[in-house]
């Protein structure tokens, strides 16, 4: 699933076709890709004939400002990408999202629809999900005694709370395990058991993963449902030092590396040095 460090090498990617540019045309061919538009119509209507004023993000969120007072919002959800194509290019199967530049065809290629996009007045912005995301990991992340506060007596794993979008925004199963495996803390770890050095060794992990993420272009798994906008594969996977490697030697230890089932999602990691 595209994480921050992918939505933001999509940002990245799509800013220098979409910022400024004024949009002809946009078209879905899949409404559940517009089940978070209060009312369908209103995504084409909306987007026609606008500028793209600004390309922002919050954790896995795209937010891009429209002229208007306008967001549009996108999210790749489990399979999605942005692909940013020359206008009578062919169509990747599952293109179910087409924006349309004078320059460019913006393409949201989504296999399973569980992202979705739509383009929200200041009032719908308010009341989406949206509003209740957590600071940034990568822009806005909490210092640790705030972590720590945050944390603070709560019994579910760190790996879920890490998981967990309203408390920060940005992180998903990769990217926590492999802040985890750094940090060397156990995922299972009740979140209110950590000590001050381990939320201080959490905190100070998150950024160099997400900067190593973003630096090659963000990880793209093996079905290379995420790609870059131009199409290329983020490289990071051939980096991660615990996700995905379920019996390769740690990297510190040569422990095999363990994989868990925490919160119902898996979770890798090195018993020996996490702790
Ligand atoms: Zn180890």
């Amino acid at each position: 699933m595209p994480e921050l460090p992918e939505v933001e090498t999509t940002r990245r990617g799509l800013e220098p076709h979409l910022q400024g540019r004024r949009i002809v045309e946009a078209e879905s061919r899949r409404a559940r890709m517009l089940r978070r538009q209060p009312r369908q119509r209103d995504f084409a209507d909306r987007l026609r004939g606008r500028r793209v004023e600004r390309l922002g993000r919050r954790g896995k969120f795209l937010l891009i400002d429209v002229e208007g007072d306008l967001t549009w919002v996108v999210h790749l959800g489990m399979s999605g990408r942005i692909q940013v194509a020359e206008s009578g290019e062919p169509e990747v199967p599952h293109t179910n999202v087409v924006v349309r530049t004078a320059e460019r065809e913006i393409r949201f290629v989504d296999p399973r629809t569980f992202g979705f996009t739509a383009v929200l007045t200041p009032e719908e912005f308010d009341e989406s999900p949206l509003t209740g995301l957590g600071p940034d990991a990568l822009t806005d992340l909490p210092r640790s005694p705030v972590l720590a506060s945050l944390l603070a007596g709560r019994k579910p794993a760190i790996k879920t709370l890490l998981l967990d979008q309203r408390l920060i925004a940005g992180l998903g199963n990769i990217y926590v395990d492999e802040v985890l495996f750094r940090a060397r803390v156990a995922p299972h770890r009740p979140g209110g058991s950590l000590d001050a050095v381990e939320v201080k060794a959490i905190r100070a992990a998150i950024r160099p993963v997400l900067e190593a993420g973003l630096k090659h272009g963000g990880t793209s798994l093996n079905d290379l449902a995420y790609l870059l906008p131009d199409g290329r594969a983020g490289s990071y996977l051939e980096r991660l030092r615990a996700y995905g490697r379920e019996d390769r030697p740690c990297g510190r230890c040569g422990t095999p590396i363990r994989r868990s089932i925490i919160g119902q999602r898996s979770a890798y990691w090195c018993q020996t040095c996490q702790t």
